[in-house]
């Protein structure tokens, strides 16, 4: 009998807990929602795919020789960058008022020459110290057995996305809307060679990580794999929800609201064995309990080989996604609160 009652006590505490904890994830999901979506909507267009084009065409030509970390093509590809920032008035930050965060050779793994983050930033109007970090890596492998390896999806496409996602913000500042968090666009170096540019980064922050509210990460954003031969309108989310449930309910708000991809959690899986969430910079924030996303397209038969050019990029799907990835910064940028890192 008094088992009996211990029992049917933990079974009320229990469904008194669940409704706590559905209610909690109604309230969270009711709880996001985009103020001025024709706004939005107006600055998302202004990402086009004649301009990731242009950017990408140029990133993943030969000239930049497979933008090796420390060799001429990867600097001369961070002056591209910084270039692109310098002309649209977006700053740097004043430690690197150059826009390079120097990687020191010592830093790097022995077969590195000295190389370089890319950091630029647009101040927010009303919380100007906190921070959004929206990443890519800059580099990829260089030249192998003569063959120039350009690196057209990785990560070309994610560094022109960033490229596009700046200018949409620094349009919807000149037009007066202003974001009200500081935005911060981090290219970092390395990455192919064990994400050594955002690990600097976490150990050199441009701006402090106890005020950087979340970690947008793209690498690898222009092609379509063979899981979704028939539907190009997908992108894979990794690490949305493991550290903000909000941060997850934010970015399926914006596909909702804007972009109307499927996103696909197949990655996400912690028993996933690929396991993507460690593999790419996001994972190097994650780690300091910085809310994350990783936005990705998975892997196709030119991953990490010559053939990874730039006729093969699916340009609409890229503009898709960085579109997403934008309307996601607009919302965590602009949002009264940070997103909770709180896991429901
Ligand atoms: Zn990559």
């Amino acid at each position: 009998m008094k088992i009996l009652v211990v029992a049917s006590l933990l079974l009320l505490m229990g469904t008194c807990s669940n409704k706590r904890h559905s209610e909690k994830v109604s309230d969270l999901k009711e709880s996001i929602s985009f103020d001025n979506k024709s706004n939005v909507e107006t600055y998302l267009n202004t990402i086009t795919e004649a301009e990731l084009k242009e950017h990408l065409y140029e990133i993943a030509s030969d000239k930049y020789a497979g933008r090796m970390s420390g060799e001429d093509g990867h600097n001369e590809i961070c002056n591209y960058l910084r270039a692109h920032y310098d002309s649209l008035g977006i700053k740097a930050p004043n430690k690197y008022s150059n826009y390079f965060q120097t990687v020191p050779k010592s830093y790097l793994p022995e077969e590195l020459n000295q190389s370089q983050n890319v950091i630029a930033f647009i101040e927010g109007e009303v919380f100007p110290d906190e921070y959004l970090i929206v990443s890519a890596h800059s580099d990829h492998m260089g030249v192998i057995d003569g063959k120039v390896y350009n690196g057209a999806d990785d990560n070309g496409s994610g560094t022109s996305a960033l490229l596009e996602i700046a200018e949409a913000f620094k349009i919807a500042e000149k037009n007066g809307a202003k974001p009200k968090r500081s935005i911060v666009f981090l290219h970092v170096t390395a990455e192919e060679h064990g994400l050594y540019g955002s690990r600097y980064y976490i150990d050199n922050p441009a701006f402090p990580l106890e005020k950087t509210v979340a970690n947008l990460n793209t690498d690898m954003i222009g092609r379509i794999d063979k899981r979704h031969a028939d539907n190009p309108d997908y992108v894979y989310l990794i690490g949305s929800d493991r550290i903000s449930t909000e941060l997850d309910f934010i970015v399926r708000k914006a596909n909702d609201e804007f972009t109307h991809l499927e996103l696909d959690y197949k990655y996400n899986a912690y028993n996933d064995s690929n396991r993507y969430y460690s593999r790419s910079d996001h994972y190097n924030f994650a780690l300091q309990d910085i809310p994350v996303i990783f936005f990705f397209n998975g892997e196709h038969e030119d991953y990490h080989k010559a053939t990874d050019t730039v006729d093969k990029i699916h340009f609409e799907s890229l503009r898709k996604r960085t579109q997403l990835i934008f309307a996601t910064a607009w919302y965590v940028a602009n949002a009264e609160n940070a997103p909770t890192k709180e896991v429901l």
